[in-house]
């Protein structure tokens, strides 16, 4: 279970950006859970420890930050499809480096191919975003040097975000009808 977890958050790399910070550790130390492209070569190994800080920071108070980037970079949402078994993720074959520099080859049941709705740029007027806030999705920016910071409580973005996919199971997907992904489901 822990490996398909970690095999459907390859995104996790697309988005190296997000970090995940305790909301109330007793240090107030910051725990960068998603760079995987920082960790080294073996990047598949690297996000699948992202996504077990996921689900840990889950019960912890954990948020999503973004530092400098739009929140279509929301790889969390990957992790939604992945935990309410969406129907359009499908397999995939890798190739995974290990730490002497052999290639294993490996499947990862369920991948993230294809579009989503919310990789648009202006993500926060898509289905998903407007849906979330319309149920109480608290979505907070403040300006950082030239850029800005976005921080979403994970915990509500996982309740509210389930129980949205729950609700429409096609909410992640685009509703254009040429795009040749998402107007299959
Ligand atoms: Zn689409």
């Amino acid at each position: 279970m822990k490996r398909v977890l970690g095999a459907a958050l390859v995104l996790l790399v697309v988005c190296s950006v997000s970090v995940f910070a305790r909301g109330s550790s007793d240090d107030g130390a910051i725990k960068i859970a998603m760079m995987p492209k920082f960790k080294g070569e073996n990047y598949f190994d690297a996000v699948k420890i992202g996504a077990e800080e996921c689900v840990a920071e889950l019960n912890k108070n954990g948020k999503v930050v973004f530092i400098g980037c739009e929140i279509s970079a929301n790889t969390f949402l990957h992790f939604l499809e992945d935990s309410s078994g969406a129907k359009f993720l499908s397999a995939a074959i890798v190739k995974i480096k290990e730490p002497d520099g052999r290639l294993r080859t490996e499947m990862i049941p369920r991948h993230l191919p294809g579009h989503r709705d919310f990789y648009r740029r202006d993500a926060l007027n898509g289905k998903f975003y407007q849906r979330a806030v319309e149920r109480g999705l608290e979505i907070r920016t403040a300006a950082l040097g030239a850029g800005k910071a976005t921080v979403m409580e994970l915990r509500q973005l996982y309740d509210i975000g389930m129980r949205l996919i729950k609700d429409d199971p096609r909410i992640l997907l685009c509703d254009d009808p040429d795009c040749q992904f998402c107007s299959k489901f």
